[in-house]
């Protein structure tokens, strides 16, 4: 299958590693919009938000949400952060291997853009 995060996880293309299990794995995004600016996805590949299962993926969809709230801490975030998931071309999504961002150290706004 021809998915860059995929590809990531098997490691033939190099990320900035901030984590990695059994299930999940988080790195420094290559653009980032933020001082803290990282993705946590699932080692699994699930193309977006809609294909997330119910009846088998909520363990995983919990273990992404706490490992980028335990992240944010760890990078310095305790004060406050953002987490987007873009879900398809509408939401914004342009790489179909679900990732939940983490942005922080700078002030948020609303509405996104
Ligand atoms: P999306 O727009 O799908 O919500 O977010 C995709 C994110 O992946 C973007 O923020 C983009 O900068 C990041 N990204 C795209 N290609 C790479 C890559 O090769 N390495 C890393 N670390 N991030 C990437």
């Amino acid at each position: 299958m021809d998915c860059l995060f995929c590809k990531i996880v098997d490691g033939e293309i190099p990320a900035r590693k901030l984590y990695e299990d059994d299930q999940v794995i988080a790195f420094h995004d290559i653009a980032a919009q933020a001082p803290v600016h990282f993705l946590v996805i699932p080692k699994k590949h699930i193309a977006t938000l809609h294909d997330l299962n119910e009846e088998h993926d909520k363990a995983l969809a919990g273990h992404i949400l706490l490992t980028a709230q335990r992240l944010a801490a760890a990078q310095g975030c305790q004060d406050g952060f953002r987490v987007v998931m873009n879900c398809n071309d509408l939401g914004g999504q342009t790489v179909n291997h679900i990732h939940m961002h983490v942005l922080g150290q700078r002030q948020m706004h609303w509405p996104p853009g």
